[in-house]
């Protein structure tokens, strides 16, 4: 089956592309062309825009009862249960996430989240009356913001799409979608997925391009609102737009997040829990807690445990179920991270395993070596700075008071987990530390709470009411 596509999903149909210009969609495993799909440009996001503009001011989306919505959502959702296993494999083709990763999370998540929202939507307070201070009755109202700009990242390209395009129907909104150069290929499945279940034309409009495109949706007079997920970087440069303009702006960006080992803590359940939270994804995870924070006397007890357990992590092709660590997305990808290696090296970090050089037995293919540093001092760049790869950093601390302040000297603010056998000593550290997220002993994400971050990993949240809410205009009507 190709994987070739030569339209974009505009105004419920598949429209030619403005230009003739072309993504060609590579394997980071093989390097060879796996897909040729347009490359959307200013005109085609201007068409986009035009369509949910459209759908959004006289057609019948907007207009809908929040159950009529509810009961098109919940078709995309049964129809979604069903493509599970085609998603998850087109992700990981795409973009090299190993299908161990891809069938856990890539795919099966943001199925998740529809159905969470729907949860949500069917419990939530779309009109609510109340008694005013004068004794008269005051109608609230949660209205759609309009039309949404949805930029995802490439490293979980459907997850990052759900948790905008969901809330965003179910409140009313039309979206336009666009999908990161890398990972043009699931919006494809999702979109036709969207058509089966009935969504009317105009409401969802997908076309993928790279930073200039995406830079031209987000200051499109046609946008209300922009939810973006991707670099601390980027989200700055949108969010000063967005301020210009007085757009409704959601941010979910970087982050470098710290995992606290105690000393109570079991060990090789602790290890079995960081291969997840530290290296999930190969590294390419906003939430991975790539910085590793020991005690001084524990110290070389969990670097050697973490060296054992990284070494014996089997890397190679994201296609192989057995794989847990795929290649990077890309070669640009590749080459950051072992500059991130050797920059390490140069700080005075020691590798502990891994370091620069092709994984043993692979001679093609994005990869790089898990690598694990000691004797890293929190201000080294590579304890400070977002790597993207699956590169560890063992921090040590004197007592849980320093291991707070460590986890907390960083500009980001997104995760962590404190790995302890006293659940409640857990709870107080999880108290201290500023992130938008915590984990005690595990850390998974549920859809009914909401999720972002502090401080430079974001603004706003997603998922759980509050995620919705960014998709809500309030509206107050006075009665007599
Ligand atoms: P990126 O910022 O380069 O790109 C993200 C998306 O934004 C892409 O679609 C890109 O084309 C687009 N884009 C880039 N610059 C833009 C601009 N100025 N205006 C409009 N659109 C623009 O990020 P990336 O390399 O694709 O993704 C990795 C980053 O995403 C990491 O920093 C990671 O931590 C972050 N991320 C955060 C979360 C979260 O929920 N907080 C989740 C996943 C990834």
């Amino acid at each position: 089956m190709t994987l070739d596509r030569d339209a974009f999903f505009i105004d419920g149909d598949w429209v030619a592309p403005a230009s003739g210009d072309t993504i060609q969609v590579v394997s980071p495993h093989t390097e060879q062309v796996v897909a040729t799909v347009p490359e959307g440009s200013t005109a085609d996001i201007d068409a986009a825009v035009a369509a949910a503009r459209r759908a959004f001011d006289e057609g019948p989306w907007p207009r809908m009862s929040p159950e009529e919505r509810i009961g098109i959502v919940q078709s995309f959702s049964n129809l979604y249960a069903g493509k599970l296993g085609e998603m998850a494999e087109v992700i990981s083709t795409e973009m090299g996430s190993p299908l161990s990763f891809s069938n856990l999370a890539q795919a099966p998540a943001p199925w998740m989240q529809i159905e969470a929202f729907l949860g949500i939507a069917r419990a939530y307070p779309w009109e609510e009356s109340r008694t005013g201070v004068l004794g008269t009755e005051v109608l609230v109202r949660r209205e759609p913001v309009g039309v949404v700009a949805a930029i995802p990242p490439w490293n979980v390209p459907q997850f990052t799409i759900m948790s905008k395009l969901v809330p965003a129907l179910l409140a009313g909104c039309t979206v336009v979608v666009k999908p990161a150069p890398e990972t043009p290929l699931d919006p494809y499945l999702m979109a036709e997925l969207l058509q089966e279940a009935g969504v009317p034309h105009g409401v969802v409009n997908i076309v993928a391009g790279g930073r200039e495109v995406g830079e031209h949706l987000v200051s499109h007079p046609g946008v209300d609102k922009v939810a973006f997920t991707g670099s601390t970087a980027a989200g700055r440069k949108i969010a000063a737009v967005c301020g210009q303009q007085l757009k409704r702006v959601s941010l979910e960006l970087g982050g470098k997040s710290a995992a606290i080992v105690l000393d109570d803590a079991d060990l090789a359940a602790t290890m079995e829990g960081l291969k997840f939270t530290a290296l999930m994804n190969s590294g390419q995870a906003c939430v991975a807690q790539t910085r590793i924070l020991a005690s001084r006397s524990n110290y070389a007890n969990v670097v050697d445990a973490l060296a054992e357990t990284v070494s014996a992590m089997q890397v190679g092709d994201p296609l192989d179920p057995a794989t847990e660590i795929g290649p990077m997305v890309a070669q640009r990808q590749q080459e950051r991270v072992e500059k991130y290696i050797a920059l390490g090296q140069e700080e005075g970090a020691r590798v502990v395993v891994g370091g620069n050089g092709m994984p043993d037995g692979l001679s093609s293919g994005w990869y790089v070596r898990p690598t694990v540093f000691a004797d890293v001092d929190n201000r080294m760049r590579i304890a400070q700075e977002e790597i993207f790869g699956p590169v560890l950093s063992v921090i040590a601390f004197d007592d849980v008071d320093d291991a707070v302040r460590i986890a907390n000297d960083s500009e980001y603010g997104l995760a962590g987990t404190v790995w302890t056998g006293d659940v409640d000593a857990g709870l107080d550290v999880a108290r201290r530390v500023r992130t938008g997220t915590y984990g005690v002993n595990t850390y998974t994400m549920d859809f009914a709470a909401p999720f972002g971050g502090f401080k430079s990993s974001g603004v706003g949240r997603e998922f759980g009411p509050e995620g919705l809410a960014h998709y809500t205009e309030l509206k107050s009507i006075y009665q007599p």
